[in-house]
């Protein structure tokens, strides 16, 4: 068995910026388990052709380690995996790393006050939990009639199989989001056939992806100033984003504008597809996608669009809405990820062995997307609430790693063992929460994965992200209740 005094779950931006702030700090007792072979997190397991970021870079990096050496604008999937795993080994980081280890439980043990974690490779035992399971980690593949019986190849754009040769293949794409959306244009070339299966259309904008030029990254090295005012440019040119997504929506009318002739120049003579890949929702609803390759391949010659929701799948193809059975060799699924259905909740029990399921109901929130009542010492990185759909997921996760940091120091300046978010700090935080969502274009009456099971958006921030930081920059001991150790048997005794 293992005694530390963190427990991290996760090594991607969440787990590893964690680790490197608690070594910062001196706090070097920790350990960080991750199922994965190595480091990186979403940058570990996708890897299917295209993939890439779809923020700047030097805004999708953490800022207390800027890359100079970042070789596009929009880095591809396995430069920022090598960037991640530079990180791991250059802050001393991997000793702490347990690869091969998947989490199974954890059980806050009431007694010890501490968390009683069960793991494939044993136990481990922490005073304080932090979650860094990412809120896009677990792939989703719908449930779809007859899809045991496919006597092809199938796979998730998360689990891409490597060994697979695509090459004069026929294929169904199923899904049109972020990750369809780079691997379709990449495979295109290559296969003889592509039916895309399109269930909704996505708004794609232009891609301003440029390769970084020698004199720039030698600018940067010598100059990182240079590189902090670049980043401080994208930073508050994406925050400008918040005005159309939450403050003023009707401005979204004039971004589809910009995005419909974006449409037309990329489908070139191919006008048959317009009303096909034009968005029956608001842009920003759904996340907006980057993209100048996808209108250009799917208006080749080996692809077919395919709209509607897929009916079923044969022993030999893909049924579409239109009932007509396309014969594939593969089926790759761009489906995305369970994103309100956060995989944590089942597995992880608080006070009296209350699950995160029995109070969530499929409806997750937390305070600061962090804590939850009933569950001390519990930290979430990247929980309800705490998503974009305009800038750098790294910008929430420091300003969470900055907050529990505070926690910590909190916890050890009053001599508490546990601190337990308050249920009516949660109740009005995300009161409030539900008003600002109220006039955001979220909720303009399209269907995506940022609402949960009851239509509630618990997958967005809606507010300036600096506000978000602000808010975050010292623990709020007031929402709290925080306990000495062994409290209880001295309440009871
Ligand atoms: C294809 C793709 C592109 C993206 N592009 C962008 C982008 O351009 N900009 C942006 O801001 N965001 C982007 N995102 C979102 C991205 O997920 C976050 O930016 C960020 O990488 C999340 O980091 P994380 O550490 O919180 O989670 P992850 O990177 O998902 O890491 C979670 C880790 O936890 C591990 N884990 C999970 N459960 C367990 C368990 N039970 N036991 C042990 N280990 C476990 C996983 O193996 C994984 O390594 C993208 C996501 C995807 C999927």
């Amino acid at each position: 068995m293992t005694e530390v005094d963190v427990a991290i779950v996760g090594t991607g931006f969440s787990g590893l910026g964690m680790a490197i702030n608690l070594k910062k700090a001196g706090r070097d007792d920790f350990v960080l388990l991750e199922k994965g072979s190595d480091v990186g997190g979403t940058w570990h397991w996708n890897t299917y052709p295209g993939c890439a970021c779809d923020v700047p870079s030097h805004l999708y990096s953490f800022s207390f380690a800027p890359n100079p050496e970042w070789p596009e604008t929009y880095s591809k999937q396995p430069e920022i995996r090598k960037y991640l795993e530079r990180l791991a080994t250059d802050f001393g980081i991997r000793p702490k790393i347990r690869t091969g280890t998947t989490v199974e439980s954890a059980a806050w043990d009431e007694e010890a006050q501490r968390w009683q974690i069960e793991t494939s490779e044993g136990t481990v035992t922490a005073r304080v939990v932090v979650g860094g399971m990412g809120p896009l980690s677990e792939p989703k593949t719908p449930a779809i009639e007859g899809l045991d019986s496919f006597e092809g190849e199938t796979m998730h754009s998360a689990r891409w199989h490597h060994d697979y040769d695509f090459k004069g293949k026929r294929v169904a794409s199923i899904g049109t989001g972020a990750s369809a959306i780079q691997y379709v244009p990449a495979l295109q070339p290559e296969v003889e056939k592509l039916h895309v299966f399109q269930r909704t259309a996505p708004w794609i904008f232009p891609h301003s992806n440029r390769r970084i030029t020698d004199t720039e990254r030698a600018l940067y090295r010598r100059f990182p100033l240079l590189q902090r005012l670049n980043r401080a440019g994208v930073y508050a040119g994406r925050e400008l984003a918040v005005i159309g997504f939450v403050k003023r929506p009707k401005i979204m009318k004039y971004v589809e504008r910009l995005a419909k002739k974006h449409m037309r120049d990329g489908l070139g003579d191919r006008t048959d597809l317009i009303d096909k890949v034009t968005p029956d929702y608001t842009i920003g609803c759904k996340r907006i996608l980057p993209s100048n390759k996808w209108y250009p391949a799917i208006a080749k010659d080996n692809v077919e669009l395919v709209t509607g929701s897929v009916e079923r799948v044969t022993p030999r193809g893909v049924v579409g809405a239109d009932g007509v059975e396309r014969e594939v060799d593969v089926i790759v699924f761009g489906t995305g990820f369970e994103v309100t259905d956060i995989p944590a909740a089942h597995f992880i029990k608080g006070r009296d062995g209350v699950g995160l399921d029995d109070i969530w109901h499929g409806s997750p929130n937390a305070l600061n997307g962090a804590t939850i009542p009933g569950f001390p010492n519990l930290f979430m990185l990247l929980g309800p609430n705490t998503g974009l759909g305009h800038s750098s997921m790294v910008y929430m996760i420091e300003s969470q790693i900055a907050y529990v940091m505070s926690a910590l120091d909190a916890m050890d300046a009053r001599g508490a063992a546990t601190a337990e978010v308050r249920p009516e700090a949660v109740k009005t935080y995300n009161e409030r929460i539900d008003r600002q969502l109220d006039g955001t274009v979220w909720n303009t009456g399209c269907a995506s994965w940022y609402l949960d099971d009851t239509g509630r958006n618990a997958t967005l921030w809606p507010d300036w992200t600096f506000a978000f930081r602000r808010r975050l920059a010292r623990f709020d001991v007031a929402s709290y209740k925080l306990e000495p150790a062994q409290a209880r048997e001295a309440v009871t005794a």
